[in-house]
């Protein structure tokens, strides 16, 4: 059995920056609290508990005065000033997530209509919407565009996961009823790198394997990009679950990890697969 795995997988520049800032605060502070939970992945996330980084989403849950890191989704302004007010604060929001917050600031400032196209709920999204003073709009769906009202001067952004092919279809929406439409690229370069190289292994597997939480937004991007290109894909967050899929019968499997998964668990499923593989 030949096993592929695309060549950028798992953790984003992004996330292995917020991960060395945490852990060098740790060293420096002691117990340190991050806003949220630093990577959307479990086993991740209670590893970092035990070192003493510990997650939380209430500025009430953190004791007065104590270290709280941003993660690299970024929050809004507002909530930045709070958590401010009250403990030391590192900022590891990712560059590009900053670049994203700087855009939607401006453009809303110039007068344009910010139209984001992302995840309401996702926490890049809340906090980049912070930054527009209630003025963008977000949208998730690409094919819900053509059906916004005329507009003479719109600006729009992606969130940084998004999948290119996704938001170019976004756009052309946009197009249709837009006089004046600004474009900005703000697909990070992470994450157009891992979909490209997933779906070139995608093409080339019989089965195509995308590792990471459940919950994880980029992962589930990521699994649907690969989807198209490959019927055959799952998307598995733990070894355990390889045992729900008829993988023993394929030669090539294919395998790709999204932008918040471990190298632990990528390598865990490696292993299974090559010591089941061959029994
Ligand atoms: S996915 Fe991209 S934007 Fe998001 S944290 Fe990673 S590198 Fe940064």
């Amino acid at each position: 059995m030949e096993i592929l795995l695309a060549r950028e997988s798992g953790f984003c520049f992004g996330v292995r920056r917020a991960v060395k800032i945490a852990y060098e605060a740790k060293e420096k502070w002691g117990q340190v609290y991050t806003y949220g939970e630093l990577i959307h992945n479990r086993q991740f996330v209670d590893k970092l508990e035990k070192d003493g980084i510990k997650a939380v989403n209430s500025p009430d849950e953190i004791p007065s005065g104590a270290v709280v890191i941003i993660r690299s989704h970024g929050i809004s302004p507002q909530e930045e000033k709070i958590l401010k007010s009250r403990f030391k604060v590192i900022d590891a929001t990712c560059p590009y997530v900053k670049k994203s917050q700087k855009i939607a600031a401006k453009e809303v400032r110039s007068g344009k209509e910010l139209v984001i196209f992302g995840d309401q709920t996702h926490p890049e999204i809340k906090g980049i919407l912070g930054y527009t003073q209630g003025a963008g709009m977000v949208i998730s769906n690409p094919e819900d565009t053509p059906n916004l009202p005329y507009s003479l001067r719109r600006a729009t952004i992606s969130q940084t996961t998004n999948d290119l092919e996704e938001y170019k279809k976004f756009v052309g929406g946009l197009l249709e009823n837009t006089e004046r439409l600004t474009v900005h690229q703000t697909i990070c370069s992470s994450t157009l790198e891992k979909h490209r190289s997933a779906r070139k292994i995608a093409a080339e597997v019989e089965l195509m394997l995308v590792i990471g939480g459940k919950h994880s937004s980029n992962t589930r991007k990521l699994y649907r990009a690969c989807k198209k290109i490959q019927p055959n894909t799952y998307h598995i967050e733990t070894p355990e679950e390889l045992d729900l899929i008829e993988w023993r019968k394929y030669e090539r499997i294919g395998l790709s990890a999204g932008a918040s998964t471990p190298d632990f668990i990528i390598k865990a499923v490696m292993e299974k697969l090559k010591e089941e593989g061959n029994d």
